[in-house]
Formats: structure tokens, sequence, C-alpha cells
């Protein structure tokens, strides 16, 4: 097998990494440059732009230069307009089609302007190597959905490469931070922030294997943020002297966004910076001398924001800062010293915390990380494996309306798992199989990835049985399948679909599940003790009609009084009326002990039929 080449496709800067000789490297292009910029412009005529060229470009052409197409890749029109995407670049967000952007009299796809950049970074490639390129690694956010990873896959392929493997992007900076020299059962918490995303992961080593016990983030936290808050507060500025429309100019914000961005990055060096824009408009030159102690307290706020994450991915590993081994920092803003500073603090580093580690260049490693899992795919490493987790629960709904998990979140990955389910309705012809995602008990409070019918042989309720199984591969992609156990008659469906997910929502869900989960739970308790009721009170109508003149009188009496108080329950609450779970769950209770004589009886005149069925007569 020839060489894989690993590569971070990030929303700012991209890179491409390979392993030489056993030892991962980041290979730069003609100019010595090791990081590209994420960054295409569609000129009128010939090939399209890419990288430095295109960046420098955005000032004179905002309009045709693309930059933060990972916002797009694998999204559907309508999510990207609830979610208030605003570019310099046209954006055609529409219902439920893909997202496009019409340049140059073509709509281009994300995944399109995505394999612009790949291609640059393969010919980068092409040049530092000995082979050629033929195949990659490609990393993700960790909450990239099967959408956004399948999009990713494409843009590979569409620039001239066989995608071997989708990671995770702080799965594969674990590996270049070669956490594989730690004690067995170290734990390591990763700090990734970048432009666009931030993720926060806990790995543990064990054996050799890295497994990831928990991960979270936010697909829409980043450097650009701290970016877009200091061209806010400048354009204010501006504003006052030029005017709010001349200062909201693309091309005046785009050229304030490039200096900022300069500055926001010496300043993690330098004390202060000075700003200097000549002739922003043809009277006006801007000159602002900026230091690191203005720059922290318009950034501390965006900083501040990914300690919720650190705290919910810790307690969704169900540890305590004090027993991770390790803080690694990945991602080009965690070079700012606040950021350190802040990261450190939320785990504890100073007060027997793990400890931070900034060894690795921070820009680097999820690329050298893509290019280690490539060199583990050809054979280069042995005794090295890659777990990555599901960062939300898959699951089906079932009677009632009610999530059932199979694969619960934060579940290492690749797993396949399955379940027998039965019918609710006699002699039913098929079933409808609802996938969904999401930590709600609801179902419809969760996501719907799909749904597909599977057909099969009628037999009464309760006697069918459907298998399902959840099968999620190396690259998360969900594989589905369902199988009549009876016929074998099965159907296999890949949710490619998962585009029904908001992204940007996927933190929002897990708030909401923490937020709701009494709620949630009494939800549960309550459609589980109306089903339940439902099925008793029929079955004991049913019994008193046909046997309940052979009961006692007060037998009889306390059945009907028992049966008067769940329907009289389920009334109630259909009412609008607060009822809880609990008393019907007790009324139910009550019902049963009650039918107990009913329950005696019914079950002499099934043996009595038996034994009448067989010939032999009783007494
Ligand atoms: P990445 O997505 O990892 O390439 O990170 C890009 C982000 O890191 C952008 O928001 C950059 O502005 C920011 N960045 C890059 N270098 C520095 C630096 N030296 N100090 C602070 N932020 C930086």
């Amino acid at each position: 097998m020839g060489k894989i080449i690993g590569i971070d496709l990030g929303t700012t800067n991209s890179l491409v990494a390979v392993v030489e000789s056993g030892i991962p490297l980041v290979l730069a292009d003609g100019r010595g440059q090791r990081l590209t910029p994420s960054v295409v412009r569609v000129p009128a005529s010939g090939e399209p732009v890419v990288g430095w060229e295109a960046r420098r470009g955005r000032v004179a052409h905002p309009e045709t230069t693309v930059t933060s197409i990972k916002r797009f890749m694998g999204r559907r029109g309508d999510e990207v307009n609830s979610n208030g995407d605003t570019m310099a670049y046209p954006v055609h967000a529409e219902g439920s089609g893909p997202v496009v952007v019409p340049l140059q009299g073509r709509d281009w796809l994300p995944e399109e302007l995505s394999a612009e950049i790949l291609k640059t970074l393969r010919t980068i490639a092409a040049e530092g190597m000995i082979d050629r390129p033929e195949a990659a690694v490609i990393t993700v956010p960790a909450y990239f959905n099967d959408a956004q990873r399948n999009a990713t896959r494409k843009a590979g392929e569409l620039a001239g490469l066989r995608v071997e493997r989708i990671i995770n992007e702080p799965t594969a900076a674990a590996l270049a931070y070669g956490l594989n020299s730690l004690k067995e059962k170290s734990k390591v918490a990763v700090y990734d922030l970048g432009g666009g995303t931030f993720d926060l992961s806990i790995l543990e080593l064990n054996e050799g294997v890295f497994q990831v016990l928990a991960t979270c983030g936010n697909t829409r936290l980043g450097g650009d943020d701290i970016d877009r808050v200091l061209v806010d507060h400048f354009a204010e500025q501006i504003g006052q002297e030029v005017g709010p429309s001349a200062a909201a100019e693309p091309a005046i914000l785009a050229r304030l966004t490039e200096a900022v961005q300069e500055a926001k990055a010496r300043l993690s060096k330098e004390l202060k910076v000075a700003i200097t824009l000549p002739f922003l408009t043809p009277e006006f030159s801007f000159e602002h001398t900026l230091t690191r102690e203005q720059l922290e307290l318009l950034a501390k706020p965006i900083v501040t924001r990914t300690r919720e994450y650190c705290l919910k991915a810790l307690a969704d590993a169900g540890l305590a800062s004090g027993y991770l081994d390790q803080l690694i920092l990945v991602g080009g803003q965690t070079r700012m010293p606040l950021v350190r500073e802040f990261a450190s603090e939320v785990f504890g580093c100073d007060e027997g915390g793990p400890e931070l580690n900034t060894s690795q260049n921070p820009d680097e490693a999820i690329a050298l990380g893509a290019a280690i899992q490539g060199g583990i795919l050809c054979g280069d490493f042995s005794g090295m494996l890659l777990l990555d987790v599901t960062p939300l629960s898959l699951g089906i709904e079932t009677f009632g309306g009610l999530m059932n998990v199979i694969i619960p979140r934060n579940t290492t990955l690749p797993v396949k798992r399955g379940e027998a389910f039965t019918t609710v309705a006699d002699y039913q012809k098929e079933v409808l199989i609802h996938v969904l995602q999401g930590e709600r008990e609801k179902a419809a409070d969760n996501w719907s990835l799909g749904r597909f019918t599977l057909e099969f042989e009628p037999q009464p309720k309760g006697v069918a049985k459907v298998g399902v199984q959840f099968e999620i591969d190396a690259d998360g992609i969900l594989h589905v399948l369902a199988r009549d156990l009876k016929t074998g008659n099965e159907k296999l469906v890949e949710m490619s679909s998962a585009v029904e997910v908001d992204d940007a929502e996927v933190q929002q869900m897990i708030e909401e599940s923490v937020e709701h989960a009494f709620d949630d739970i009494e939800d549960r308790r309550w459609i589980e003790a109306r089903l339940r009721a439902k099925q008793t009170t029929a079955a004991t109508r049913k019994g008193l009609e046909s046997l309940g003149d052979e009961l006692e009188e007060d037998q009889r009496g306390a059945i009907e009084s028992a049966l008067a108080s769940v329907e009289s329950l389920l009334a109630r609450r259909e009412n609008g009326d607060a009822v809880t779970a609990a008393q019907l769950r007790e009324a139910n209770s009550k019902l049963d002990a009650a039918t107990q004589p009913l329950a005696g009886l019914m079950m002499d005149r099934v043996m009595a039929e038996m034994l009448e069925k067989r010939g032999v007569l009783p007494g």
C-alpha cells in the first residue's frame, strides 16, 4: 500500500502531513508555508485560486472569495437560515435542498469548494513526497453528523483522493501528542479551540489503545468569534469617523478583519501592537494601539464559554479533573495566553489537576495525528488503535412515542448493537422503523434521522419479532438493519440523511436533556403507566363480562372500584388535570391486586378448556 497522507481540513486553515521513515511531518508549500488558508476565490475565468493568494485577494474580491466553507458542509438550506450565517459571498440556502454558493454563473456545492482546498493540499503533498499521494485520512470536528462526514469524504474524492478514514480532530491531536508513551490508564483532556470550532475530549490510554471516554463541544465557537468582537469594536470607532454605512462596507470589514487577526496573533507574544489601516476611505486612515489587556477584556466572554463544555465532558466521563494526567491544547487560538491560563484554571492544573502540555505546535497537531493514523493504516506503526465515541444517543421510536436507545451517547466506535421488538397490533403487515438521535425520552423531542418500513408475516400482536441492529462504522456512519426474525426478511438502510440534525443544536440537545431530565422521566413513566393501564382495563372488562358472575360480590366490587379509579385518573389527565405517573402506577397496582381472584378464575377456565380439548373431563 502506498502512503496515506493526513489532512486537517480546518475552518480557517488546512494542513497536510505524512509519515516519512516513521516520522510524522507537516509538509510545506513552495514558499515554505505549512498552513494553507481555507480560502477559495472563484475568478470570472480560469481555475479557482486557493490559499494565501485567495486570502490576500479577499480585500479586493470579498464577494467571490469563499471563507469558512466548512460551516456549510453537508448542511441543508433551512438549517443555515435558522443559524443566521451571513457571509460576504452569496450563499443560497433554501428549504431542504443543499446549501450552494452561486459564483460566476455556477452553483458550487460546499464539498466542491472544499475539494479545491484539498486539491491544493494534494499538490503540496505531491511536491514534498517521494510517492504520489493517492489516499488520505481527513479530520472533522467531533460533532460533525453523518451528512457532514459524507460531504467531507465526497470533497476528498472530488480532489482525486481515496479517503481511507474520516477521524475526529481531538482524537487525531491526541495521537500527535504521543499519548501512547504515557503510562497505562492515563487520562488526558484535549482542549481544542480553533478558528471556528471548540472540542473538548477526554481520552484514556489502555493497553496501547486510545479510548475516547467523552467528547463535548460547539461547532460555532472559536477564534473567529474573537475576531468578530474586535471587528465590531473597531468598526464602531471607524463608523464615528466615516459614518456607519461606510464602515460596514465589505471591503473595509475585510481589511479590518485581516488587521485584527494579525494583531490578535501578535499579542500572544507582545504586550501591545499598532493597528494601522491607511486610506480606509479616500479621506480616512485608521490607527490604533491595541494592548493585550484590552484584547483579553474583549475576548474573555468568548473564552469563558468553553468552561461549560469542559465541565460537561468531565461529567460525561464521570471524572473529576484531579483524575486527569494531562491537559493538551490544540488549535491556533490556544496560543493566546488568556486561553492557556483559562484552560489551566478550569482543569485546576496548578491545584493537583492534570499537567498542562503545550509541547506540540497547536496548529499542526491535528494534521500530524491524521498522518499518524494514515501511518497506522498502512502498517508504519503497530500496536496502536483509535477509538472514537458517538456524540449523541441513537435509537428507534417505540410504543407510545418513546425513544428506545440502542446505542447510548459516548459509546466507543465502531459499534454494533441490536435489540428485538414486537408488534402492538394484531396481524400487522409491516412495521415502521423510525431512527432517532438525541437525549430526550420522547421520540418527538429527538431528531429524526430517517424512517423506513419492513414488511413481515402477519401474526398476533406480541408474537411477531423484529430484530433491529445499529452499526456505526469507523467513519461514524450509521447502518440500520431490520429483520423479521421468523422469515429472515430484512432491510439494511444507511442513515446518510442525518442532515435532519442541525449540528448547532447538538449542544442544545444535551443541555435540554439535562434541563428537562425530571419532566422527561415523568413523561416516560406516565406513558408506560398509561400503556399498562389501557391493557389491564381492557382485559379486566373482558374478564368481568365473561366471568364476573362467578365472583363473590365483594371481590367484584373491589375490582370495579379499582377499575374506576384507574379510568378516572386517565380521564382526568386527558382533561388536563395534574395527575402524576406515580398516582397511576399506584392505581394500576391496586387493580392488579383486586383482579387476582378474576385472574384465578380465568386460569381455571383455560385449564378446563385445555383438558376438554384433550378429551379429559374434569372431576
Ligand atoms: P486553527 O483553526 O487551529 O487553524 O486556528 C485558527 C485560529 O487561531 C484563528 O482564529 C486564528 O486567528 C487563531 N490564531 C492563530 N495563531 C494565533 C496566535 N499566535 N495567537 C492567537 N490566536 C491565533
